[in-house]
């Protein structure tokens, strides 16, 4: 059995037309990395950048390299290189701040779109920080209210009092790695008058996207997850140019000004998604993900999206054959095509079951209440690899290894 697997994770890799890609990127020996959800993996490319970035740009040109070492642009350049990821157009997409800071940005631009209206939908299961900050936005602007819901059939309900503003929704879910259909879900909001605000952290990158086929609003999204932008790397916002020259900025700080450099008391917007910058770039990271963006350039994002779903199809089949634990329930979409890249399993013994899993160098994650979560960066994972993944999990179930104490104990980053 276990040689009838092997041969064929070596024929899906064999076949893989993205295997090249492994190439750019440098994981640890012996790690399995099923965590490129969370925090992509390194790229040794990026140390050349870095260090030019530090020494020929900081160090030789200091100030002067806000023009001579293209700073100043770089918010925007960058967004140029995640626009075809996401089916944005040039010029649409600032690199800037953290998710949860563009996600207050892109709804209040949105909520300012439809000044009769007042109420802001949310997933009462969404990530913690999009609840956190539309109820920020509500606090800072005591004409919006928060109303939640949690499957699509309140969705529909909530959506037919119409009276909502703008409807903020996860791509793909965190948790579950359920996927909505972006283009019938945006038409289901539009008809009911509302804008939509898309959270592409858990999608950009690993499955296609369209935000202008779609007539999507507005979207958020993250760069350290499959962007593979390094720990902390600049967020991304991209509003429709139908809305972004009649919104004022919630945070308008200098940077996004007209005329940066006049220092005027009141502030003019520059046009364009440029106003959104809420102050001064941070280069250095955005040096280095604009070099771990160049992977991307020339890959058809359809390939990315049909690995990605091929090799969660494939951990699936070597679950099925390897493992026969009553208590691993399988917590995602069973069809491949309603998933983003990752899959999630509720186990009792979760937490430790992850533990063990680290322990013998296959990296993935535990997420609250009980799930073990595995992600597929489409880029540098292979099929070898997931079911050697597989087979040391099929390993701490048999073993029950997860109960060691040493599993037990839970870091602050879970
Ligand atoms: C990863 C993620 C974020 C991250 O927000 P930060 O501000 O970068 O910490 C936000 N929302 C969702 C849905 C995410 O998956």
């Amino acid at each position: 059995m276990l040689t009838d697997l092997q041969r064929r994770a070596a024929e899906l890799d064999a076949a893989d037309p993205l295997a090249p890609m492994q190439g750019h990127f440098a994981l640890p020996a012996g790690r399995i990395y099923l965590d490129g959800n969370s925090l992509g993996a390194f790229q040794p490319a990026l140390l050349q950048v870095a260090s030019a970035t530090l020494h020929e740009q900081w160090r030789d040109q200091l100030i002067a390299g806000w023009n001579e070492a293209g700073w100043f642009e770089a918010p925007l350049r960058v967004g140029d290189l995640i626009a075809p990821l996401i089916g944005a157009g040039p010029g649409q997409i600032a690199v800037c701040d953290s998710t949860s800071v563009n996600l207050l940005k892109a709804v209040d631009a949105m909520c300012q779109t439809q000044p009769e209206r007042s109420v802001i939908l949310a997933q009462g299961d969404n990530f913690a920080t999009d609840s956190y900050m539309v109820q920020a936005l509500a606090r800072l602007n005591l004409r919006l209210s928060v109303r939640y819901f949690v499957g699509d059939d309140e969705l529909r309900s909530h959506l037919s009092a119409d009276d909502v503003a703008c409807v903020l929704l996860s791509h793909v879910d965190y948790r579950s790695a359920r996927k909505f259909d972006m283009a019938a879900t945006t038409a289901l909001i539009h008809a009911h008058g509302a804008r939509v605000v898309w959270d592409l952290s858990h999608s950009t990158g690993a499955v296609a996207i369209d935000v202008v086929g779609a007539a999507a609003d507005a979207a958020v999204g993250c760069t350290y997850k499959y962007l593979n932008g390094g720990p902390g790397a600049p967020a991304y916002i991209w509003i429709h140019p139908n809305w972004i020259d009649g919104v004022t900025p919630a945070l308008p700080g200098w940077m996004g000004d007209a005329r940066p450099f006049q220092f005027k008391r009141d502030y003019a917007p520059h046009p364009g998604i440029r106003r959104m910058l809420c102050g001064t770039p941070s280069i250095l990271n955005l040096n280095v993900l604009e070099a771990a963006l160049a992977v991307w350039d020339g890959l058809s994002l359809a390939a990315v999206e049909a690995k990605s779903q091929a090799l969660s199809e494939w951990f699936l089949a070597c679950v099925d054959a390897l493992i026969s634990d009553p208590q691993l329930r399988l917590a995602s979409p069973a069809s491949a095509d309603q998933r983003g890249s990752h899959l999630a399993f509720a186990h009792p013994h979760a937490y430790p079951v992850v533990q063990a899993l680290i322990a013998r160098g296959v990296v993935g994650d535990f997420r609250a209440p009980d799930l073990i979560r595995v992600g597929f960066a489409p880029l540098y994972l292979s099929y070898a690899d997931v079911l050697a993944a597989v087979q040391a999990l099929a390993d701490v179930l048999v073993t029950q290894d997860w109960n060691q104490p040493q599993f037990q104990a839970r870091g602050a980053v879970t």
